[in-house]
């Protein structure tokens, strides 16, 4: 299979651009007209599509559901009572709907953490985006629950062959306060014997750094670090309340971090906030995530972009801090960097996995700088084809299925807060 998108604006020249198979073959004012497929570029601007390096896809269907509390009264009254009753078939319509929302958004790859790993992997097998995905690690302490969750992750890992090569499987520890040391132990032993990816909540609240230092007489990172459990291979969400110390050990090991802009100011983790300035000096590759719905409410990589590059510049009374380039990047090759996934850029031999964008819109308009009007300007509705693994996902903001998708999700939204309701009281 082959497509050519034919005169599209790449930067500030028009070309052209040949994809086949699952990769970009050819850009150049002129690849010929032979192709499967052709696409007409005219007033589309290409871009790489965006990477989403934390999200919990299934919880939009906890989109609006007990907005504005506190976090640990949200978690405890509205997000964890209700999980109980969530099954398979929700998680897949839920994670569905996420993969909708992002290929519609321009999103084709989301790293996720969240329940019933096979009805997630199977909702981004059916959407063809791509996905590396955690089952939630938790073992609260008990020497039980630990074993379940080891034997949990021995087998996914061993099925993996079943998907195709847009899912990777990676290890979910929810995060130091919910998973023993010698979890964490057993983590980065397998993480080490598999390369496997970890993909961990770190320091996000103020409260968890000093109930931890209490408990282990040390800052996370310096925990983890004597541990041994810190790499590259490490994908370290939030990551807001750290030390110069821990910086540098972040910075040393490689390890890579996450920022969710969105998500923090909406859950008022508020008295610090991402230290970009400090780590771009250690030279840390920095990502971007959105969270999971219920505390974003959405997955719009274009607007989480914006608020990371606001919310930088509002911090450091600086407007040179997080120029829109460098957020840009977060959203996409830094991610594909820290997933060894070869795209995040539109060059020839790199996946086909790239958005084309409407510059007719009037928020588009006038064209200064493309990107500009892109990540500041705009939002996820600009975007008007998505090709991922050199297949088209989406085309005149066309997705197929979607009806099904949006009423199906809906559906389970309220069935298993009915069921919740009726068994729980
Ligand atoms: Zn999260």
């Amino acid at each position: 299979m082959s497509i050519l998108i034919k005169n599209v604006l790449l930067k500030d020249k028009i070309v052209s651009i040949l994809i086949e198979g699952n990769s970009i073959k050819k850009i150049a004012t002129n690849v010929g007209s032979s192709a499967d497929k052709i696409i007409d570029g005219s007033d589309k601007a290409v871009f790489p599509s965006f990477f989403n390096a934390h999200t919990h896809a299934g919880m939009t269907l906890f989109r609006g559901f007990g907005d504005d509390l506190p976090l640990m009264e949200w978690l405890e009254t509205k997000i964890w009572p209700y999980e109980k009753y969530i099954n398979e078939n929700d998680v897949y319509w839920g994670t569905r709907l996420a993969c909708l929302e992002m290929i519609k958004s321009g999103t084709t790859f989301f790293n996720d953490m969240y329940w019933m790993f096979p009805a997630a992997a199977q909702a981004v097998e059916d959407s063809g985006i791509r996905a590396a995905i955690a089952a939630v690690f938790i073992d609260s302490f008990e020497q039980e629950k630990a074993n379940e969750q080891r034997k949990q992750n021995q087998r996914l890992y061993a099925e993996m062959s079943k998907y195709s090569d847009r899912i990777m499987f990676c290890l979910g520890p929810h995060a130091p306060y919910t998973v023993s040391l010698h979890s964490l132990e057993w983590i980065r032993d397998f993480s080490i014997e598999n390369e496997v990816i970890i993909h961990m909540h770190l320091s996000e609240t103020e409260n968890e750094v000093k109930e931890f230092v209490e408990k282990y007489g040390k800052r996370p990172f310096e925990f983890l670090d004597d541990l041994g459990f810190l790499s590259s291979k490490v994908i370290a969400v939030h990551t807001i309340w750290l030390s110069d110390k821990e910086m540098n050990i972040i910075a040393e090991r490689g390890v890579n971090v996450v920022h969710n802009p969105t998500s923090n100011m909406k859950l008022g983790i508020g008295g610090d906030i991402f230290h970009y300035r400090e780590l771009k000096e250690r030279g840390v590759n920095v990502c971007l995530g959105t969270d999971g719905a219920g505390s974003n409410n959405n997955l719009d990589m274009l607007e989480s972009m914006k608020f990371a590059a606001l919310l930088q510049k509002f911090h450091y009374s600086d407007t040179t801090v997080l120029p829109v380039r460098e957020a840009f990047d977060m959203g996409t090759v830094n991610c594909a960097n820290a997933f060894g996934i070869n795209a995040g850029i539109i060059e020839e031999g790199k996946l086909a996995d790239l958005v084309l964008v409407d510059i007719s819109k009037p928020k588009m308009t006038p064209r200064h700088d493309i990107l500009s009007n892109l990540v500041y300007s705009s939002n996820g509705e600009c975007v008007d084809t998505v090709i991922c693994d050199g297949k088209v996902l989406m085309e005149n903001r066309v997705v197929e299925g979607e009806e099904e998708i949006v009423s199906k999700a809906n559906e389970v939204a309220f069935e298993f807060m009915e069921r919740k309701d009726m068994l729980d009281g």
